[in-house]
């Protein structure tokens, strides 16, 4: 067992990539310090920004191998990874190759003694690397130091910064660098080369169970590691189950039936599936973070097909949710991301976090019911509009926009009184700059003037503002429509 756990231990370290082509998610940086070197064209000082565990150490490493491999006569694209130099700057620790940490030698001292050290030429190497990881957190005076050097380097140097906070670097340090921005690397990407490590391992591990692993690591192949050494410490096998349980996410199924009652209004099933989730012991933000993901992935399905590439989902997960993706009209799925967004920073600390929670399920499930406030708002104004008439429609300037944010009536003062504390989705998408209406002297139909009476918007509005209907005219460019606009299924 100690012999497992520790060989668990070393897991990132062991299958680092080693040369420019095994780099996992940074190709195009890979392909342009290769034809650097191919070209001798390698820059005195590089940045590489990006953030953590996306492979800049390795990065860092595969360069410095390539310009000081010892098996061949100059720089490579190929360093032999057995040689000498190649082995210890592997391990992070050759003569000539320093990686100096920023955030424990941030001070001028340290950097006045880099550059004296610079001035002598390498010990068995081609060239003196500095590796500064985290140099934002350099002080100011330590810069200035290293700009000396960086103005003059000796033909012997070569810099590499790494950072996680660009923003924070001097530009006058910046513009003396050949920047490389590391992405974040796709979740795709860190499953497969997961699932090859497995393998290699001789562990036996599940798609569905790596694929969610990888997700969780958020681009980041080292915290994608992390989270698999931690789970092989406690089984020979990586089941989508247990991948479930150490991150207390809840399962795919359960999100699916929740989503399932909330596509149908069936609030009660919805509650209680919450509240069975909640006894099983997945916290409150894990089911509010599935809900988001689940709703956005369903817009996304929704706006580029449940094939595109921005979804990331297994197989299983995409069939999963492929069904759930007719049941949901496009607003009411951008409504519920604004809903739940609103609704992830509300229950942060909040004594009432669970009954917030409920409200909004209710809200969502019950969303024919509620008006959304930005229709609402645009077609009070609509209605205000037509109630000037064609006169003064000719004062205000053309096509200016029809909402003024700051002066339209508060979104949650609009709302039902009998409506629940639910936040409201103001996150919608901006109104569109409106034609000004044209106002027709066509009289409407006394079926066309009963609708409107029993238009819930408009009964709503009388009975908030407590007025009543004189007149209704007919307007061309908006004409009567349903309770909402958003279409409901
Ligand atoms: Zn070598």
């Amino acid at each position: 067992m100690e012999a497992r756990m520790s060989g668990y231990l070393v897991l990132a370290r062991k299958y680092r990539s080693t040369t420019f082509d095994e780099v996992v998610g940074q190709e195009p940086i890979a392909q342009t310090l290769k034809n650097a070197i191919s070209s001798g064209r390698v820059a005195h000082a590089y940045l590489f920004a990006g953030t953590r565990g996306v492979g800049k150490t390795t990065m860092a490493r595969i360069l410095a191998k390539a310009l000081n491999c010892l098996s061949s006569d100059g720089p490579t694209l190929t360093p032999c990874n057995k040689c000498e130099a190649c082995i210890a700057i592997g391990r992070g620790d050759d003569i000539d190759v320093a990686e100096i940490d920023g955030a424990s030698n941030r001070g001028i001292e340290e950097i006045r003694q880099l550059r004296a050290n610079a001035i002598f030429a390498p010990a068995r190497c081609r060239f003196k690397i500095y590796y500064i990881d985290e140099v934002h957190q350099i002080t100011r005076e330590a810069f200035n130091a290293l700009l000396k050097t960086l103005e003059e380097p000796p033909p012997h140097v070569k810099f590499i910064f790494a950072t996680t906070e660009t923003e924070k670097i001097p530009a006058t340090i910046l513009s003396r660098c050949q920047r490389f921005d590391f992405r974040n690397i796709p979740t795709r990407k860190i499953a497969d080369h997961m699932q090859a490590l497995c393998k290699a391992e001789g562990i036996e591990a599940e798609d569905d169970a790596v694929f969610r692993l990888a997700r969780s690591a958020n681009g980041s192949m080292r915290d994608g590691l992390s989270l698999l050494e931690q789970l092989l410490s406690s089984g020979h096998r990586v089941t989508d189950a247990e991948v479930v349980r150490i991150l207390g996410v809840p399962p795919e199924e359960r999100v699916g039936s929740m989503l399932n009652a909330i596509a149908q209004g069936d609030t009660p099933a919805a509650l209680g599936e919450l509240d069975s989730l909640l006894q099983g012991g997945v916290a409150l933000n894990s089911v509010v973070g599935a809900l988001g993901d689940s709703f956005r992935n369903l817009m996304l399905a929704a706006a580029c097909g449940i094939d595109s590439e921005i979804i990331e989902l297994s197989e299983t997960q995409k069939t999963t949710l492929a069904p759930l993706t007719k049941k949901f009209s496009t607003p009411l799925l951008v409504g519920a991301l604004g809903i739940l967004a609103k609704l992830s920073y509300n229950i942060r600390g909040s004594s009432l976090a669970r009954p917030l929670v409920e409200a909004a399920i209710v809200r969502l499930a019950e969303a024919e019911k509620f008006v959304d406030p930005q229709s609402l708002i645009q077609r009070l104004q609509d209605i205000a509009d037509c109630a000037d008439g064609p006169e003064a429609e000719k004062k205000k300037p053309v096509g200016r926009p029809t909402v003024a944010t700051e002066s339209a009536p508060r979104p949650q003062q609009i709302q039902s009184p009998a409506a629940p504390a639910a936040p409201a989705a103001t996150e919608v998408p901006e109104v569109q700059a409106a034609q000004p209406p044209a106002v027709s002297r066509q009289p409407l139909s006394t079926t066309e003037k009963q609708k409107m009476h029993e238009d819930p918007v408009v009964r709503e509005v009388l009975s908030l503002f407590g007025g009543e209907i004189i007149d209704i005219r007919r307007c061309e460019t908006h004409p009567v429509a349903g309770p909402t606009d958003e279409p409901t299924q």
